[in-house]
């Protein structure tokens, strides 16, 4: 999923100090899994901001909403039926919630409340780890299911590189390396020799560097 952290909330606050009607809108997807933007975490910011305005004696009102996903335009149309009256959206959904907004409602204000980490998952409660980088030319069949693009410093297809040292990254200490880690599987799984293959070099226009990327399934549109 993708992981996402909310924002300081003085950092929420200075952003939108010029609006005096606002809809704090959370994501009922990653973001409530994660607990960064879900309806707790709405309402959370929602008296955040009220109590932030009402210190500094600034009239403001503060609604709260949420989506099924912010990331879908039947879900993000679904606010023009929206009772309540606001000149700005605080949009506590990942980057692409925010965008899909922007890029729908034209003549209104949205303001990121979180930080868009990573896609991840959750080894233990409240902590989670990046596991993927969306790279758009999956290589996890040659790498025992561990991902070097993501979680290898420098993104290397052929591993370790001379920095490894005790099975750590030598770019963050604490860190293991991911490489050593897919020797150590590969090897448990009998099948080291995989890690004498070479990888090609690899073109790296899937992973967005070429421009924004699109995905059209022909059997699901209509
Ligand atoms: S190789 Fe690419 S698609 Fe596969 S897990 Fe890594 S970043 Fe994600
Ligand atoms: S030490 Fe391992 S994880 Fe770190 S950059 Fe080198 S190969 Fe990648």
């Amino acid at each position: 999923m993708i992981i996402a952290e909310r924002k300081p909330i003085a950092e929420i606050v200075e952003m939108t100090r010029d609006h005096e009607k606002i809809l704090v809108l959370g994501c009922r997807g990653c973001v409530t899994v994660c607990s960064a933007g879900g309806e707790r975490e709405v309402e959370l910011l929602a008296s955040l901001l009220r109590l932030g305005a009402k210190k500094e004696g600034r009239k403001i009102e503060v609604q709260e909403g949420s989506l099924v996903r912010q990331c879908d335009k039947e879900y993000v149309d679904s606010l023009d039926s929206w009772n309540g009256e606001y000149d700005a959206i605080v949009s506590m959904a990942c980057g692409v919630g925010v965008n899909f907004i922007a890029n729908l409602r034209s003549s209104t204000m949205v303001y990121p409340a979180v930080n868009t980490t990573f896609f991840g998952g959750s080894p233990e409660q409240g902590i989670w780890t990046e596991q993927c980088a969306g790279c758009g030319n999956c290589v996890l069949h040659l790498t025992g299911g561990l991902c070097p693009v993501a979680r290898c410093a420098k993104s290397l297809m052929n591993g370790p590189c001379g920095g490894s040292q005790n099975g750590k990254c030598e770019i963050h200490s604490e860190v293991d390396c991911i490489w050593q880690m897919i020797h150590d599987r590969l090897e448990h799984l009998d099948r080291k020799e995989q890690m004498l293959e070479v990888a090609p070099i690899r073109d790296w226009r899937t992973a967005g560097h070429g421009g924004p990327r699109k995905t059209k399934r022909d059997d699901l549109t209509i």
